[in-house]
Order: C-alpha cells, then sequence, then structure tokens
C-alpha cells in the first residue's frame, strides 16, 4: 500500500484521459506521471532522502496535486502546512517538523524572507507560481525541465507517509504521523462503506488540500482512478461554476461551505445536474442548512464522514441510504475499517445511549504525535484513539457526536451539548449560522450563550429564541444571553473557532478545560 498507487493505475488504464483540471490547464495521467517521476528526480537531486520532510504552503492547484504524488515517489514525507496560518504559525510548523524544502505559491511569496530568517533549517524554496519568485528560490517548471525521472521507490506501509498538523481548533497544532497505510485504510473503508467517487468521477477540490478532509477526497478520486479539478480555494460563486462548467460529479465541501451554498443567490443560476454524491464532515452540521442542501442537489446523493486528522482522518460515515429515509441527526456508524465505541472516565464502553468519550481503533490510527510522546500516550491507550469527543451510539451502532469534551457546558450543575442546542437555534428561519458556548454567570456556574448570524434583513431576540427553542429541548438548554454577530471566526479548516467566541467572556486563561 503506497500513495503513488493510483497514479500507476490510472497511466496503466487510461494513459491519454485527463487526470488533472486547473484553470485552462489539463493534463493526461501519463503527462501527470511523467512530471512526477521528474519532479521526484529533481528533490532527490536537492538531497531529499527517506524520510525527509518537504513542506507545502499553497492554494489548492494541479501542481499541488503533483507535489503529492513527487514526494512519496522520492521517498520523503509530505508536509502540507496551513494556509490560513500567521508567519509566526507557519514557522512553528516548519520548525516543528524540521522541513528543509519548502513549496510556495504566488500567495504566499511574499512570506519566503521571514520563514527563512524564522526557520534556518530552511534550505530550499520552490515556487510554484508563475511569476518570478521569492529571492534565491527554484522556479517549479524549470525545476521539472531540467531533472531526469526517477524510478518510484514504492515503499510504503507503516512507512511515515505525512505529517499533518492538526486544525488548531481547540489549541496549538500537534503534527500528526500517518503513515501509507493509515491513509489508505482510511480511504478504501471509507470507500468500501460510503459511495464515494465511483469509477468515472470528477471530483472538484474546492476544500484545502492541506487538511485531511480535504485530502481524503482527493485521495478516494484517486483510488478510483477519477479526474480531478482543482480551484485554489473555495468560493460559493467559483464553486457553483465550476460544477456547471466541468460536470463534477463527486464533492467534498464542509459544513461552512454547504451553508454558503445554500444561503447564495446565485445557486439556481447553475446547473448542477453532474453531481452524484456530496460528502460532507469535518465538522457538525446543522440539520437544517443538510436539509436545505439536499434540495439544492438533487440529483446528488449525500455522505457524511466523522473523523480527525489522527485517524486520517475517517471513523464513521452516514450513506446515501441513511439520508435518502431522512435519518440525519447521527454522524454514522464505524467504517468497514474501524471500530467505534463510547468510554466512561475509567476507560470502559459506556451502554447505548450513554454520553462518553468517543474511541476508535483500527488500522487507520495515527503512528503518534510528533515528538510529542506524552501526547501520544494519553490519546492512544490499548490502541484505541481517544478522540476528545463527546458521543453516544445507538443500539445499532450508531453514532452521536454531542461536542467536543472541552466545548461542554455545565449549567447549574446539568450538562448541555452544543450540538443539540446549535441543531434547535438552526431551525429558526432567522439563524443562518450559529455556535452555542458556555461563558460565566454568577448563579449557573456557566451560562448558555448563543452567537448568531442573522440572514440579511432578519432580526431576533432572545426571548424569541428561547420561546423557539423550548418547542424541541428542554428550559434549561435554551440559551440564556444572545448575541449577534456578522461573522463566525473561522479556523483554515472552515471551523467555529469557539475559543474565539469564548475568550472575550473569560479573563486570563480560558476556562477551566475538563
Ligand atoms: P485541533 O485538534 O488542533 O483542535 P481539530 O480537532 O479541529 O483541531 P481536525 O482533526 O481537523 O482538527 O478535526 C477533527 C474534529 O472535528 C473532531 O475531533 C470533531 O470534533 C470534529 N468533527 C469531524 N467530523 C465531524 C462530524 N461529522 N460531526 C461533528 N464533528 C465532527
Ligand atoms: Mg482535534
Amino acid at each position: 500500500m503506497y500513495l503513488t498507487q493510483g497514479l500507476h493505475r490510472g497511466v496503466q488504464q487510461r494513459p491519454d484521459e485527463v487526470m488533472t483540471v486547473f484553470g485552462q490547464r489539463r493534463r493526461t495521467f501519463t503527462e501527470v506521471a511523467e512530471r512526477v517521476a521528474r519532479l521526484a528526480g529533481a528533490l532527490r537531486g536537492l538531497g531529499v532522502g527517506r524520510g525527509d520532510r518537504v513542506a507545502i504552503l499553497a492554494f489548492n492547484s494541479d501542481r499541488y496535486h503533483e507535489y503529492l504524488f513527487a514526494v512519496p515517489w522520492a521517498d520523503a514525507v509530505l508536509n502540507p502546512v496551513n494556509i490560513r496560518w500567521s508567519a509566526e504559525e507557519i514557522a512553528y510548523c516548519l520548525r516543528d517538523s524540521g522541513t528543509r524544502v519548502l513549496f510556495v505559491d504566488d500567495a504566499f511569496a511574499a512570506m519566503v524572507p521571514a520563514l527563512r530568517e524564522a526557520v534556518p533549517e530552511l534550505a530550499t524554496v520552490i515556487h510554484l507560481g508563475e511569476g518570478p519568485g521569492p529571492e534565491g528560490s527554484l522556479g517549479y517548471e524549470e525545476l521539472i525541465d531540467g531533472a531526469d525521472p526517477v524510478d518510484d521507490v514504492r515503499r510504503g506501509g507503516a512507512e511515515l507517509a505525512g505529517l499533518f498538523y492538526t486544525g488548531g481548533t481547540t489549541g496549538s497544532p500537534k503534527g500528526v504521523m500517518l503513515s501509507h497505510a493509515n491513509l489508505q485504510v482510511s480511504w478504501l473503508g471509507s470507500a468500501a462503506t460510503g459511495n464515494l467517487c465511483p469509477p468515472g468521477a470528477r471530483v472538484l477540490h474546492a476544500a484545502p488540500l492541506f487538511h485531511l478532509a480535504g485530502l481524503a477526497a482527493w485521495g478516494a478520486a484517486v483510488l478510483v482512478t477519477g479526474s480531478h479539478v482543482f480551484i485554489p480555494a473555495f468560493e460559493p460563486v467559483a464553486t457553483l461554476s465550476a460544477i456547471a462548467e466541468h460536470r463534477i460529479t463527486d464533492a467534498l465541501l464542509v459544513p461552512t461551505m454547504i451553508q454558503l451554498l445554500v444561503d447564495h443567490p446565485a445557486l439556481h443560476r447553475h446547473d448542477l445536474g453532474s453531481m452524484r454524491n456530496v460528502l460532507y464532515g469535518a465538522s457538525p452540521i446543522l440539520q437544517a442548512v443538510l436539509e436545505r442542501a439536499m434540495k439544492a442537489f438533487p440529483s446528488a446523493r449525500f455522505t457524511q464522514a466523522y473523523g480527525m486528522t489522527e485517524l486520517s482522518p475517517v471513523a464513521t460515515l452516514l450513506g446515501p441510504d441513511d439520508h435518502d429515509r431522512g435519518f440525519l441527526r447521527s454522524a454514522g456508524r464505524a467504517g468497514s475499517h474501524s471500530e467505534v465505541r463510547v468510554v466512561g472516565p475509567d476507560g470502559n464502553p459506556l451502554p447505548a445511549g450513554e454520553v462518553g468519550e468517543i474511541a476508535v481503533r483500527g488500522g487507520h490510527v495515527m503512528q503518534g504525535y510528533w515528538n510529542k510522546p506524552e501526547e501520544t500516550a494519553a490519546a492512544i491507550r490499548d490502541g484505541w484513539m481517544h478522540t476528545g469527543d463527546g458521543g453516544y451510539l445507538d443500539e445499532e451502532g450508531y453514532l452521536y457526536v454531542v461536542d467536543r469534551l472541552k466545548d461542554m457546558i455545565v449549567t447549574g450543575g446539568e450538562n448541555v451539548y452544543s450540538a443539540e442546542v446549535e441543531n434547535a437555534l438552526g431551525r429558526h428561519p432567522a439563524v443562518a449560522q450559529c455556535a452555542v458556548i458556555g461563558v460565566p454567570d454568577p448563579d449557573w456556574g456557566e451560562r448558555v450563550h448563543a452567537v448568531v448570524v442573522l440572514h440579511p434583513g432578519e432580526t431576533l431576540t432572545v426571548e424569541e429564541l428561547r420561546a423557539h427553542v423550548k418547542e424541541s429541548i428542554a428550559g434549561y438548554k435554551a440559551p440564556r444571553s444572545l448575541e449577534i454577530v456578522d461573522g463566525m471566526p473561522l479556523s483554515g479548516a472552515g471551523k467555529i473557532l469557539k475559543r474565539e467566541l469564548r475568550a472575550k467572556h473569560w479573563s486570563g486563561e480560558d476556562r477551566q478545560i475538563r
């Protein structure tokens, strides 16, 4: 099992068909493989060898795709960097991973001098862009033109394939070590369980490739020797136009992207009838938004995935059949490659219906956190990855994710899980997006507080909101205070940063983490 397998298979089975589309540029499977062999040769020529980390800081493109193959082909380790990070965070990631070679595109060229200063180990910068690159950088096309092709090492298996930094949603990011087998197991298991990227797929990559969710959709498309269409980044109109223009069949979209699409005035001006599969996941979705999405893409079947970087990334899947029967609240069941349970504080499994920590086991569990043996030992116990997510299972093994344990609210001695409250809020017609957090309260310890983005022209009071949610959930879960905002602070992967929403309510350190 190695990451380049799908490329070799594509060359054998569909040599002259288009593998990548980016803007006006199209390349066949054979062309991509030839370029990758030479790019790998160039990396070798630069002294890159077994296990060396090679980073990339770039928007999505067909060149990102070539990087993803060339690095393992050359026996090295992928290190995709979060493009939403500050220069300081990026420097931290490069130093922490000990990267000596970095690919950058035009958008990040200006950051290179500062990165070079902060990361003395950084020996080589390769410029992916079109214009002149940053000082001292090598041009990507020149590098490929000037290099001889090398054979693919095809190492794979338990060998380290990549260092992937976690989203940084809850704290400082950690480097997750994933092997070739980890990634392939997750992708194959997801394909076997869900209906991801069937043969003939034309997959749109709108979600960032540095994030494991976007990378999983890429991997699924590689597995079925599908074609890949890249747009630099998600933007509603660009996404809708790309779907219509390229007759896209499959796409991974995270919930915030789906929400922006279903609310966009341009939605109905595009022919979305080519879509067969919408994959979504990586954060909780409001049921109301999911229902609108299923109407917006009537030809598509929907699959939800729950997982995390540490799980390469997929653990459970809610498949199209469940969506068809309107069963939308769960995150699905363990994929063919995985085993999922819910454990109490003592680490023992809890009976169905009881909320505890979600733990996952299987060949997709990471090798560990890079240079963090203590964190690794705390997370993986007896082979079970402890996710830090709260949830429960039903009698049929369907998983319900209720909250991150760190986000859980305790008000007047009662636990309140944000997903449930957010789903109730999300059903109010004025609400476009919402997040529920705990804020300090003299009477209740913590108070349930709602942060809401409204649809244009709408208004909402806390009384209206409370009356609305009390129709579906218990009174003590109803928010006692309301804050209306123009937009949510989002992570690089499009997740709502609750720690930022909470920060202004809690003085000094963030509240005690349970
Ligand atoms: P960090 O670990 O640095 O705080 P992060 O946890 O956001 O960042 P990821 O690995 O990208 O980094 O995200 C995994 C988390 O995303 C899960 O632990 C879970 O909380 C959330 N998540 C993923 N899929 C789903 C889903 N389908 N439903 C609800 N939550 C989800
Ligand atoms: Mg995490």
